[in-house]
Protein backbone atom coordinates (compact mmCIF):
# COMPACT_ATOMS: atom_id res chain seq x y z
CA UNK A 1 0.00 0.00 0.00
CA UNK A 2 1.28 3.57 -1.24
CA UNK A 3 1.72 5.94 2.02
CA UNK A 4 0.71 9.26 1.01
CA UNK A 5 1.46 12.63 2.68
CA UNK A 6 -1.71 14.15 4.45
CA UNK A 7 -0.93 17.67 4.51
CA UNK A 8 -0.82 19.55 7.63
CA UNK A 9 -2.16 23.02 9.06
CA UNK A 10 -1.20 25.04 12.15
CA UNK A 11 -3.59 27.50 13.47
CA UNK A 12 -3.27 30.25 15.59
CA UNK A 13 -6.80 31.72 16.72
CA UNK A 14 -6.09 35.37 18.92
CA UNK A 15 -9.00 37.98 19.12
CA UNK A 16 -12.54 37.97 20.21
CA UNK A 17 -15.22 35.28 20.43
CA UNK A 18 -16.18 36.63 16.93
CA UNK A 19 -13.02 36.21 15.60
CA UNK A 20 -13.04 32.42 17.49
CA UNK A 21 -16.09 31.61 15.65
CA UNK A 22 -14.38 32.54 12.08
CA UNK A 23 -11.04 30.70 13.32
CA UNK A 24 -13.88 27.42 14.01
CA UNK A 25 -15.23 28.22 10.12
CA UNK A 26 -12.26 27.63 8.53
CA UNK A 27 -10.92 24.92 10.57
CA UNK A 28 -14.30 22.82 9.66
CA UNK A 29 -13.92 23.52 6.14
CA UNK A 30 -9.99 22.58 5.55
CA UNK A 31 -11.19 19.48 7.93
CA UNK A 32 -13.97 18.68 5.55
CA UNK A 33 -11.18 18.65 2.87
CA UNK A 34 -9.34 16.06 4.43
CA UNK A 35 -6.54 18.64 6.06
CA UNK A 36 -5.13 17.49 9.50
CA UNK A 37 -5.12 20.32 11.81
CA UNK A 38 -1.25 20.20 13.58
CA UNK A 39 -0.99 21.55 17.18
CA UNK A 40 2.87 22.51 16.53
CA UNK A 41 4.50 24.64 13.97
CA UNK A 42 7.04 21.85 13.33
CA UNK A 43 5.53 19.71 10.75
CA UNK A 44 2.88 21.63 9.66
CA UNK A 45 3.01 22.35 5.86
CA UNK A 46 1.78 26.24 6.16
CA UNK A 47 0.58 27.70 9.40
CA UNK A 48 -2.59 30.39 9.54
CA UNK A 49 -2.84 32.94 12.07
CA UNK A 50 -5.82 34.77 12.41
CA UNK A 51 -5.58 38.35 13.83
CA UNK A 52 -6.73 40.71 16.04
CA UNK A 53 -6.05 44.26 15.05
CA UNK A 54 -8.58 46.36 17.41
CA UNK A 55 -6.28 48.00 20.14
CA UNK A 56 -2.45 48.44 19.80
CA UNK A 57 -1.90 46.20 22.80
CA UNK A 58 -3.91 43.23 20.41
CA UNK A 59 -2.05 44.36 17.49
CA UNK A 60 1.23 43.86 18.71
CA UNK A 61 0.18 40.44 19.86
CA UNK A 62 -0.51 39.52 16.94
CA UNK A 63 2.47 40.60 15.58
CA UNK A 64 4.54 38.59 17.38
CA UNK A 65 2.20 35.88 16.58
CA UNK A 66 3.12 36.02 12.84
CA UNK A 67 6.54 36.30 14.00
CA UNK A 68 7.03 33.37 15.64
CA UNK A 69 5.41 31.35 13.28
CA UNK A 70 7.82 32.64 10.49
CA UNK A 71 10.65 31.96 12.92
CA UNK A 72 9.49 28.29 13.46
CA UNK A 73 8.12 27.38 9.86
CA UNK A 74 8.09 29.78 7.69
CA UNK A 75 4.88 29.61 5.16
CA UNK A 76 2.46 31.98 7.06
CA UNK A 77 -1.20 32.91 5.94
CA UNK A 78 -2.40 36.10 7.89
CA UNK A 79 -6.13 36.82 8.60
CA UNK A 80 -8.31 38.56 10.52
CA UNK A 81 -8.73 42.27 11.66
CA UNK A 82 -5.16 42.47 11.33
CA UNK A 83 -5.20 41.49 7.45
CA UNK A 84 -7.56 44.56 6.66
CA UNK A 85 -4.35 46.33 6.66
CA UNK A 86 -1.93 44.39 4.63
CA UNK A 87 0.40 47.04 3.63
CA UNK A 88 1.56 47.05 7.63
CA UNK A 89 1.31 43.42 7.97
CA UNK A 90 4.02 42.78 5.02
CA UNK A 91 5.99 45.85 6.52
CA UNK A 92 6.45 44.23 10.03
CA UNK A 93 6.10 40.31 8.53
CA UNK A 94 7.70 40.20 5.13
CA UNK A 95 7.54 37.05 3.58
CA UNK A 96 4.60 36.09 4.94
CA UNK A 97 2.04 34.13 1.78
CA UNK A 98 -0.89 35.78 1.84
CA UNK A 99 -2.54 38.20 3.89
CA UNK A 100 -6.54 38.36 3.62
CA UNK A 101 -9.43 40.19 5.82
CA UNK A 102 -11.68 39.12 8.64
CA UNK A 103 -14.62 36.56 7.33
CA UNK A 104 -12.38 35.95 4.14
CA UNK A 105 -12.90 32.36 4.21
CA UNK A 106 -12.71 31.20 0.81
CA UNK A 107 -9.32 33.32 0.22
CA UNK A 108 -7.89 32.24 3.41
CA UNK A 109 -8.87 28.00 1.85
CA UNK A 110 -7.91 29.11 -1.04
CA UNK A 111 -4.24 30.01 -0.15
CA UNK A 112 -3.92 26.97 1.87
CA UNK A 113 -4.81 24.96 -1.05
CA UNK A 114 -2.05 27.13 -2.91
CA UNK A 115 0.60 26.60 -0.17
CA UNK A 116 -0.35 22.81 0.79
CA UNK A 117 -1.67 20.43 -1.62
CA UNK A 118 -5.23 19.23 -1.37
CA UNK A 119 -5.66 15.92 0.13
CA UNK A 120 -6.42 13.43 -2.75
CA UNK A 121 -9.20 11.70 -0.74
CA UNK A 122 -10.86 14.20 1.11
CA UNK A 123 -13.35 11.88 3.14
CA UNK A 124 -15.94 14.26 5.08
CA UNK A 125 -16.39 11.31 7.84
CA UNK A 126 -13.69 13.06 10.30
CA UNK A 127 -15.54 16.08 10.58
CA UNK A 128 -18.90 16.24 13.45
CA UNK A 129 -21.83 17.87 12.12
CA UNK A 130 -21.80 20.37 14.71
CA UNK A 131 -18.33 21.61 12.54
CA UNK A 132 -14.79 21.96 14.57
CA UNK A 133 -14.82 23.59 18.03
CA UNK A 134 -12.19 25.51 19.30
CA UNK A 135 -14.60 25.88 22.86
CA UNK A 136 -14.71 22.91 24.95
CA UNK A 137 -17.67 20.70 24.01
CA UNK A 138 -20.14 21.67 26.35
CA UNK A 139 -20.41 25.73 25.35
CA UNK A 140 -20.59 27.08 22.44
CA UNK A 141 -20.50 30.91 20.38
CA UNK A 142 -23.05 30.89 17.66
CA UNK A 143 -22.18 34.54 15.78
CA UNK A 144 -26.09 35.81 14.24
CA UNK A 145 -24.40 38.47 12.72
CA UNK A 146 -21.69 40.25 10.97
CA UNK A 147 -20.60 43.85 11.11
CA UNK A 148 -22.78 47.15 12.51
CA UNK A 149 -24.98 49.79 11.24
CA UNK A 150 -23.32 51.94 14.14
CA UNK A 151 -20.74 54.19 14.23
CA UNK A 152 -19.41 54.78 17.81
CA UNK A 153 -16.36 56.84 17.85
CA UNK A 154 -14.23 55.18 19.74
CA UNK A 155 -14.71 51.65 17.47
CA UNK A 156 -13.42 50.47 14.10
CA UNK A 157 -15.86 47.25 13.74
CA UNK A 158 -17.59 48.83 10.78
CA UNK A 159 -14.30 49.83 9.01
CA UNK A 160 -13.20 46.26 9.72
CA UNK A 161 -16.48 44.55 9.26
CA UNK A 162 -18.92 46.45 7.54
CA UNK A 163 -22.58 47.35 8.05
CA UNK A 164 -25.05 44.95 9.80
CA UNK A 165 -25.39 41.26 7.91
CA UNK A 166 -27.32 39.10 9.41
CA UNK A 167 -27.43 35.54 9.55
CA UNK A 168 -30.86 34.06 8.07
CA UNK A 169 -32.68 32.86 11.58
CA UNK A 170 -32.64 29.14 9.85
CA UNK A 171 -29.54 28.83 9.59
CA UNK A 172 -28.81 30.04 13.14
CA UNK A 173 -31.08 27.67 14.83
CA UNK A 174 -29.82 24.56 12.51
CA UNK A 175 -26.36 25.25 13.69
CA UNK A 176 -27.31 25.41 17.49
CA UNK A 177 -29.43 22.45 17.03
CA UNK A 178 -26.41 20.38 15.56
CA UNK A 179 -24.39 21.76 18.39
CA UNK A 180 -26.81 20.76 21.29
CA UNK A 181 -27.25 17.90 19.60
CA UNK A 182 -22.92 17.08 19.42
CA UNK A 183 -23.39 17.65 23.79
CA UNK A 184 -23.75 21.52 23.79
CA UNK A 185 -24.98 22.44 27.12
CA UNK A 186 -24.79 25.90 26.79
CA UNK A 187 -25.28 28.25 23.92
CA UNK A 188 -23.51 32.08 23.70
CA UNK A 189 -25.00 33.90 21.46
CA UNK A 190 -23.12 36.91 20.06
CA UNK A 191 -22.48 39.42 17.69
CA UNK A 192 -21.66 43.37 17.28
CA UNK A 193 -25.42 43.96 18.29
CA UNK A 194 -27.58 41.29 18.88
CA UNK A 195 -30.47 43.37 19.29
CA UNK A 196 -30.60 44.65 15.96
CA UNK A 197 -30.54 41.30 14.39
CA UNK A 198 -32.62 40.88 11.47
CA UNK A 199 -32.84 44.84 10.88
CA UNK A 200 -31.48 44.37 7.44
CA UNK A 201 -33.01 41.40 6.85
CA UNK A 202 -36.57 43.37 7.31
CA UNK A 203 -37.40 40.65 10.06
CA UNK A 204 -38.78 38.73 7.68
CA UNK A 205 -40.43 35.41 8.18
CA UNK A 206 -39.04 31.74 8.35
CA UNK A 207 -40.56 28.69 8.53
CA UNK A 208 -38.62 26.45 11.40
CA UNK A 209 -40.52 23.50 12.33
CA UNK A 210 -44.28 23.53 12.77
CA UNK A 211 -44.36 27.86 13.04
CA UNK A 212 -43.16 30.94 11.03
CA UNK A 213 -40.39 33.12 13.41
CA UNK A 214 -39.12 36.32 12.36
CA UNK A 215 -35.44 36.97 12.07
CA UNK A 216 -35.79 38.83 15.46
CA UNK A 217 -33.84 38.99 18.55
CA UNK A 218 -37.06 37.73 20.49
CA UNK A 219 -38.12 35.45 18.21
CA UNK A 220 -34.34 33.87 18.13
CA UNK A 221 -34.55 33.78 21.99
CA UNK A 222 -37.57 31.87 22.24
CA UNK A 223 -36.88 29.29 19.91
CA UNK A 224 -33.39 28.84 21.18
CA UNK A 225 -35.23 28.40 24.80
CA UNK A 226 -36.60 25.38 23.29
CA UNK A 227 -33.52 23.81 23.36
CA UNK A 228 -33.39 23.04 26.75
CA UNK A 229 -29.87 24.33 27.09
CA UNK A 230 -28.76 26.99 28.64
CA UNK A 231 -29.28 30.01 26.12
CA UNK A 232 -26.50 33.00 27.22
CA UNK A 233 -27.35 36.56 25.39
CA UNK A 234 -24.25 39.02 24.92
CA UNK A 235 -23.54 42.43 23.17
CA UNK A 236 -27.44 43.76 23.64
CA UNK A 237 -28.38 47.68 23.22
CA UNK A 238 -31.01 48.84 25.54
CA UNK A 239 -33.08 49.37 22.37
CA UNK A 240 -36.76 49.33 23.90
CA UNK A 241 -37.72 45.63 21.94
CA UNK A 242 -35.18 44.24 24.89
CA UNK A 243 -37.84 44.34 27.56
CA UNK A 244 -39.93 41.69 25.33
CA UNK A 245 -37.02 39.21 26.11
CA UNK A 246 -37.61 39.40 29.96
CA UNK A 247 -40.58 37.56 30.37
CA UNK A 248 -38.77 34.67 28.36
CA UNK A 249 -36.02 34.86 31.61
CA UNK A 250 -38.50 34.95 33.84
CA UNK A 251 -40.02 32.04 32.27
CA UNK A 252 -37.01 29.99 32.69
CA UNK A 253 -36.56 29.50 28.79
CA UNK A 254 -33.20 31.74 28.28
CA UNK A 255 -30.93 32.43 31.48
CA UNK A 256 -31.85 35.82 33.20
CA UNK A 257 -28.32 37.46 32.42
CA UNK A 258 -27.69 40.22 29.84
CA UNK A 259 -24.95 41.62 28.62
CA UNK A 260 -24.97 45.26 27.73
CA UNK A 261 -21.96 47.02 26.69
CA UNK A 262 -22.98 50.51 28.27
CA UNK A 263 -19.69 52.02 28.41
CA UNK A 264 -20.43 54.81 30.09
CA UNK A 265 -23.52 56.68 31.78
CA UNK A 266 -22.62 60.57 31.54
CA UNK A 267 -25.56 61.51 28.33
CA UNK A 268 -22.76 64.66 27.33
CA UNK A 269 -19.65 61.43 27.36
CA UNK A 270 -22.29 59.21 25.47
CA UNK A 271 -23.54 61.54 22.95
CA UNK A 272 -19.24 62.42 22.40
CA UNK A 273 -18.97 58.64 21.87
CA UNK A 274 -21.94 58.22 19.55
CA UNK A 275 -23.28 55.49 21.18
CA UNK A 276 -26.63 53.43 20.11
CA UNK A 277 -29.38 53.68 22.38
CA UNK A 278 -27.90 56.26 24.95
CA UNK A 279 -31.61 58.10 25.28
CA UNK A 280 -33.13 55.20 27.26
CA UNK A 281 -34.03 55.38 30.46
CA UNK A 282 -31.69 52.84 31.70
CA UNK A 283 -32.02 52.86 35.89
CA UNK A 284 -36.14 53.34 35.42
CA UNK A 285 -35.34 49.91 32.83
CA UNK A 286 -33.40 47.83 34.98
CA UNK A 287 -35.88 48.32 37.86
CA UNK A 288 -38.37 46.77 35.86
CA UNK A 289 -36.41 44.04 34.61
CA UNK A 290 -35.77 43.22 38.09
CA UNK A 291 -39.43 43.58 38.99
CA UNK A 292 -40.10 41.40 36.35
CA UNK A 293 -37.38 38.75 36.76
CA UNK A 294 -35.25 39.09 39.86
CA UNK A 295 -32.75 36.79 39.49
CA UNK A 296 -31.84 39.10 36.39
CA UNK A 297 -27.69 39.39 36.49
CA UNK A 298 -26.47 42.78 34.44
CA UNK A 299 -22.68 42.72 32.96
CA UNK A 300 -21.62 45.44 31.33
CA UNK A 301 -18.37 47.28 30.23
CA UNK A 302 -16.84 51.13 30.62
CA UNK A 303 -14.69 53.15 28.58
CA UNK A 304 -13.09 55.73 31.46
CA UNK A 305 -10.57 58.67 30.16
CA UNK A 306 -12.58 59.21 27.07
CA UNK A 307 -11.40 62.48 25.48
CA UNK A 308 -13.43 65.11 26.84
CA UNK A 309 -14.92 63.35 30.25
CA UNK A 310 -14.42 65.56 32.76
CA UNK A 311 -14.15 64.84 36.62
CA UNK A 312 -18.17 65.62 36.86
CA UNK A 313 -19.11 63.11 34.01
CA UNK A 314 -16.72 60.86 35.72
CA UNK A 315 -18.57 61.20 38.87
CA UNK A 316 -22.02 61.02 37.13
CA UNK A 317 -20.63 57.58 36.26
CA UNK A 318 -19.82 56.25 39.40
CA UNK A 319 -22.98 57.37 41.59
CA UNK A 320 -24.88 56.22 38.44
CA UNK A 321 -22.98 52.63 38.79
CA UNK A 322 -23.90 53.14 42.26
CA UNK A 323 -27.48 52.92 41.65
CA UNK A 324 -27.72 50.11 38.87
CA UNK A 325 -26.07 47.94 40.88
CA UNK A 326 -24.68 46.15 37.94
CA UNK A 327 -23.55 42.76 38.81
CA UNK A 328 -20.77 41.73 36.28
CA UNK A 329 -18.41 45.14 35.34
CA UNK A 330 -15.30 45.35 32.83
CA UNK A 331 -13.61 48.75 32.52
CA UNK A 332 -11.01 49.78 29.99
CA UNK A 333 -8.84 53.19 30.32
CA UNK A 334 -9.82 54.78 26.78
CA UNK A 335 -7.19 53.95 24.29
CA UNK A 336 -6.68 55.44 20.75
CA UNK A 337 -7.60 52.80 17.63
CA UNK A 338 -5.59 53.96 14.48
CA UNK A 339 -8.46 54.85 12.61
CA UNK A 340 -10.96 55.71 15.30
CA UNK A 341 -13.00 59.01 14.70
CA UNK A 342 -12.07 59.33 18.17
CA UNK A 343 -8.66 60.39 17.72
CA UNK A 344 -9.41 64.00 16.53
CA UNK A 345 -11.58 64.81 19.77
CA UNK A 346 -10.30 67.65 21.56
CA UNK A 347 -9.45 67.46 25.01
CA UNK A 348 -7.57 64.20 25.42
CA UNK A 349 -7.33 62.73 29.07
CA UNK A 350 -4.26 63.05 31.07
CA UNK A 351 -2.94 59.18 31.65
CA UNK A 352 -2.39 59.39 35.35
CA UNK A 353 -6.08 60.70 35.36
CA UNK A 354 -6.94 57.95 33.61
CA UNK A 355 -5.54 55.24 36.00
CA UNK A 356 -6.89 57.19 38.77
CA UNK A 357 -10.46 57.08 37.61
CA UNK A 358 -10.21 53.24 36.57
CA UNK A 359 -9.18 52.87 40.06
CA UNK A 360 -11.74 54.17 41.57
CA UNK A 361 -14.26 52.78 39.17
CA UNK A 362 -13.31 49.25 39.85
CA UNK A 363 -13.10 49.77 43.62
CA UNK A 364 -16.66 50.87 43.31
CA UNK A 365 -17.69 47.97 40.97
CA UNK A 366 -15.61 45.21 43.22
CA UNK A 367 -17.79 46.15 46.53
CA UNK A 368 -20.93 45.85 44.41
CA UNK A 369 -19.66 42.19 43.05
CA UNK A 370 -18.54 41.25 46.82
CA UNK A 371 -22.66 42.31 48.36
CA UNK A 372 -24.02 40.93 45.83
CA UNK A 373 -22.02 37.37 45.75
CA UNK A 374 -22.32 37.18 50.01
CA UNK A 375 -26.04 37.41 49.35
CA UNK A 376 -25.73 33.92 47.63
CA UNK A 377 -24.38 32.21 50.55
CA UNK A 378 -26.37 29.63 51.40
CA UNK A 379 -27.99 29.66 48.57
CA UNK A 380 -28.27 26.39 46.14
CA UNK A 381 -27.38 27.05 42.34
CA UNK A 382 -26.87 24.50 39.74
CA UNK A 383 -23.37 24.96 38.38
CA UNK A 384 -22.10 24.25 34.61
CA UNK A 385 -18.81 22.49 35.25
CA UNK A 386 -15.94 23.58 33.08
CA UNK A 387 -12.89 21.99 34.37
CA UNK A 388 -11.68 19.65 36.77
CA UNK A 389 -8.77 19.12 38.79
CA UNK A 390 -7.32 16.71 41.51
CA UNK A 391 -8.54 19.56 44.35
CA UNK A 392 -12.28 19.68 43.13
CA UNK A 393 -14.05 20.89 40.01
CA UNK A 394 -14.92 24.79 38.95
CA UNK A 395 -17.57 25.76 37.39
CA UNK A 396 -20.08 28.42 36.14
CA UNK A 397 -23.57 29.42 37.08
CA UNK A 398 -26.05 30.89 35.13
CA UNK A 399 -25.00 34.37 36.11
CA UNK A 400 -21.35 33.72 34.64
CA UNK A 401 -20.38 33.93 31.06
CA UNK A 402 -16.89 31.54 30.19
CA UNK A 403 -13.75 33.38 30.04
CA UNK A 404 -14.99 36.96 31.35
CA UNK A 405 -17.10 36.14 34.34
CA UNK A 406 -16.49 34.87 37.83
CA UNK A 407 -16.50 31.30 38.94
CA UNK A 408 -17.67 28.55 41.35
CA UNK A 409 -15.31 26.38 43.00
CA UNK A 410 -16.08 22.92 44.16
CA UNK A 411 -13.37 21.64 46.92
CA UNK A 412 -13.59 17.74 46.22
CA UNK A 413 -15.83 17.32 43.53
CA UNK A 414 -13.26 15.49 41.44
CA UNK A 415 -15.75 12.47 39.76
CA UNK A 416 -17.31 14.64 37.59
CA UNK A 417 -16.28 15.96 33.85
CA UNK A 418 -16.75 19.32 32.25
CA UNK A 419 -20.23 19.79 31.33
CA UNK A 420 -21.81 17.99 33.94
CA UNK A 421 -24.77 19.97 36.08
CA UNK A 422 -24.54 20.10 39.58
CA UNK A 423 -26.63 21.17 42.18
CA UNK A 424 -24.51 23.32 45.08
CA UNK A 425 -24.44 24.52 47.69
CA UNK A 426 -22.94 27.99 48.43
CA UNK A 427 -20.84 28.24 51.36
CA UNK A 428 -18.56 31.02 50.74
CA UNK A 429 -17.91 34.31 48.43
CA UNK A 430 -15.14 36.61 47.52
CA UNK A 431 -15.21 39.72 45.39
CA UNK A 432 -15.66 37.90 42.30
CA UNK A 433 -16.18 33.77 42.40
CA UNK A 434 -18.11 31.16 44.72
CA UNK A 435 -17.34 28.19 46.99
CA UNK A 436 -19.09 25.37 47.83
CA UNK A 437 -20.08 21.74 47.55
CA UNK A 438 -21.86 19.34 45.64
CA UNK A 439 -25.38 18.29 47.06
CA UNK A 440 -26.66 16.30 44.20
CA UNK A 441 -26.16 15.72 40.79
CA UNK A 442 -27.72 15.03 37.54
CA UNK A 443 -27.71 11.63 37.71
CA UNK A 444 -29.64 11.81 40.55
CA UNK A 445 -31.95 14.33 39.86
CA UNK A 446 -35.10 12.84 38.01
CA UNK A 447 -36.85 16.44 37.48
CA UNK A 448 -34.17 18.52 36.63
CA UNK A 449 -33.73 21.96 37.18
CA UNK A 450 -32.88 25.39 35.66
CA UNK A 451 -30.76 27.30 37.82
S1 LIG B 1 -22.15 49.34 18.38
FE1 LIG B 1 -20.46 50.80 18.37
S2 LIG B 1 -18.85 49.74 19.56
FE2 LIG B 1 -20.30 48.18 18.94
S3 LIG B 1 -19.47 47.41 16.99
FE3 LIG B 1 -20.97 49.00 16.49
S4 LIG B 1 -19.74 50.82 16.24
FE4 LIG B 1 -18.48 49.35 17.38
Amino acid sequence: MTQTHTSKVGFVSLGCPKALVDSERILTKLRSEGYEIAAEYKGSDVVIVNTCGFIDSAKEESFNAIKEAMNENGKVIVTGCLGVDEGAVREVTPGVLAVTGPQQYEQVVNEVHKAAPQPHDPFTHLVPEAGLKLTPRHYSYVKISEGCNHRCKFCIIPSLRGDLVSRPIRAVLREAEKLVEAGTQELLIISQDTSAYGLDLKHGLEKWKDREIRAHMTDLANALGDMDVWVRLHYVYPYPHVDDVIPLMAEGKILPYLDIPFQHASPKVLKAMKRPANDAKVLERLKKWRSICPEIVIRSTFIVGFPGETEEDFEYLLNWLQEAQLDRVGCFKYEAVDGAAANALPDPVPEDVKQDRWERFMAVSQEISAAKLQQRIGMEMAVLIDEVTDEGAIGRTYADAPEIDGKVFLEGAIDYVPGDMVMAHIDDASAYDLYGHVVIDDDQDEEGWDW
